[in-house]
């Protein structure tokens, strides 16, 4: 990669949103990256998997993304900026190294957030040193981004809730040690009655019904629960409070999607400033072209104001606010900002960039996804709207009762 990347992250990393640790973070991941990912094979995508969890764990990496120290985590609360950082700097370098770092967060953030001392004692320190991989399973195939509308349902029998139903497009699925199931306990209709269970790849009942592939390859898969009995203790936090975990863990990691959204878009701008400066055409060069400029400045605006996104919602996060908002923002503009980088990058390659294994075509596959999962952007839109008009009802209604 060249070193256009470089200059970009290392200038972002002097705005006043991080810390000394995160420069040194920063350059830590960077080397890592550098010495580790050189040789990544990608044929078998499962043991590619496996095996970079087990690095980024021997490596220290994972640490970031689970909370408590006691448990193995860096700090006593997951760090956003440090989970984006490291998610921007692995998805410059490689698709999947970003992917399984960022399902050890995803699939035991709700542990990290609403577990009981034993639950976190059994299950992080085993995702924090990469021995466990963890999964999130939400989506179902009538309940995707209308999550509420879930049916997989979990019955209570004696001391335990019995699963049954599907849960699909569950990445690790196939090879994840754990799941965190969100199910219907029905408290109450809808968003309000739904809990948070902590399921074993092994619980009897529970099967990997489907894998699913993908235009960016990573494990994926339709699970099936049939009559899957879980132990009352692993359910995570209180009946009917299922939702409000899964919203919560959303609201960290949807801000590292758009991380590795700007990592993918500072790879692909690398590799169209160094086409751009030396493809020959028409007697100069493509660069020397108004119109390439043009579109480099595009690019380069599109990559800026997405990592200002991205570190506002990550350094408010870290300070204890709500960025539901500020998250929703930073994964829409970065995710639909970067595929329009790469396609951009893709255009500047001509033929070379839709010829299958160029970096440009890679990156044109590996965007794809991210613009859909964890709420598609419509979702990301309406999460914008509806906060805008609740803080305009609240507002009004403080002004009616002066
Ligand atoms: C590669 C990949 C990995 C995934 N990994 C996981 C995982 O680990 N765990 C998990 O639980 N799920 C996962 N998912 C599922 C993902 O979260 C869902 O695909 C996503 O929420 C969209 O749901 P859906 O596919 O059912 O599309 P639908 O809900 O059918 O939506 C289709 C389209 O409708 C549009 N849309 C949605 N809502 C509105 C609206 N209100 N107004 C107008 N248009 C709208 C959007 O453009 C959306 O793309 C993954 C998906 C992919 C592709």
């Amino acid at each position: 990669m060249s070193a256009n990347t470089e200059l970009d992250l290392h200038s972002a990393l002097a705005w006043p949103f991080f810390e000394p640790r995160h420069r040194e973070l920063a350059a830590g991941i960077e080397a890592w990256c550098r010495e580790k990912l050189k040789h990544e094979d990608h044929k078998d995508v499962d043991a590619t998997c496996r095996h970079l969890v087990r690095e980024l764990g021997a490596a220290g990496w994972l640490k970031y993304g689970v909370g408590g120290v006691a448990y193995g985590g860096h700090g006593d609360t997951i760090d956003t900026r440090a989970v984006c950082l490291l998610r921007e700097t692995l998805a410059k370098h490689s698709g999947l190294a970003d992917f399984a770092l960022a399902m050890q967060g995803l699939g035991s953030g709700a542990i990290s957030l609403g577990g009981t001392h034993e639950q976190k004692t059994r299950y992080l320190p085993r995702v924090a040193n990469g021995t466990a991989l963890a999964a999130f399973a939400l989506s179902e195939p009538e309940a995707g981004s209308d999550v509420a509308a879930m049916a997989l349902s979990a019955r209570e029998d004696g001391d335990a809730y019995v699963l049954d139903g599907d849960k699909t497009w569950i990445s690790n699925g196939g090879i994840a040690d754990f799941y965190v199931v969100f199910a219907r306990t029905g408290e109450a209709p809808g968003a309000r009655g739904i809990s948070a269970f902590i399921v074993d790849a092994d619980t009897p009942g529970l099967e990997i019904a489907e894998r699913i592939d993908v235009i960016a390859p990573h494990p994926l898969a339709r699970l099936h629960f049939a009559g899957a009995r879980v132990p009352r203790s692993q359910m995570l936090g209180v009946p009917g409070e299922g939702f409000k975990l899964a919203m919560r863990t959303l609201d960290i990691f949807r801000t590292s999607v758009a991380a590795a959204s700007l990592g993918f878009a500072r790879h692909a701008m690398a590799e169209g400033i160094s086409r751009a400066a030396s493809r020959k055409m028409f007697g100069q060069t493509l660069g020397d072209f108004q119109l390439t400029q043009a579109k480099l400045a595009q690019m380069a605006l599109t990559i800026d104001s997405s990592a200002l996104l991205v570190y506002r919602a990550a350094w408010l996060r870290d300070q204890g606010e709500s960025v539901t908002r500020e998250a929703a923002m930073a994964k829409w503009h970065a995710s639909e900002g970067a595929q329009q980088v790469i396609d951009a990058a893709v255009q500047l390659h001509g033929g070379m960039g839709v010829q299958s294994g160029t970096a440009v075509e890679m990156l044109y596959r590996e965007i794809r996804a991210l613009r859909i999962y964890e709420g598609a952007t419509e979702v990301q839109q309406l999460i914008i709207g509806r906060d805008l008009l609740k803080a305009h009802a609240a507002a009004t209604a403080g002004d009616n009762a002066k």
